[in-house]
């Protein structure tokens, strides 16, 4: 059987695939994939939930905004 790849989403600045939100004074990270779904999120139970709302920051660049900005990779 073939697993298919995960596909995570990317900032569309530096192309970076992780990225934080600041949920109730405490930093929360996690990737997003193709179906704006969380992934690798930390700590685990954050119960984080993602909506076009949502304002996300790159964990590398000083880029943030919406998860729909988010880049699909080439
Ligand atoms: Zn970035």
């Amino acid at each position: 059987m073939n697993i298919p790849e995960k596909v995570l989403l990317r900032c569309p600045v530096c192309g970076a695939e992780a990225f934080y939100v600041e949920k109730e004074g405490v930093t929360v990270s996690f990737s997003v994939n193709e179906a704006y779904g969380v992934e690798d999120l930390s700590p685990e139970d954050a119960a984080l939930v993602l909506n076009s709302d949502t304002e996300v920051y790159c964990t590398v660049c000083s880029w943030h905004g919406a998860i729909r900005e988010l880049e699909r990779p080439e």
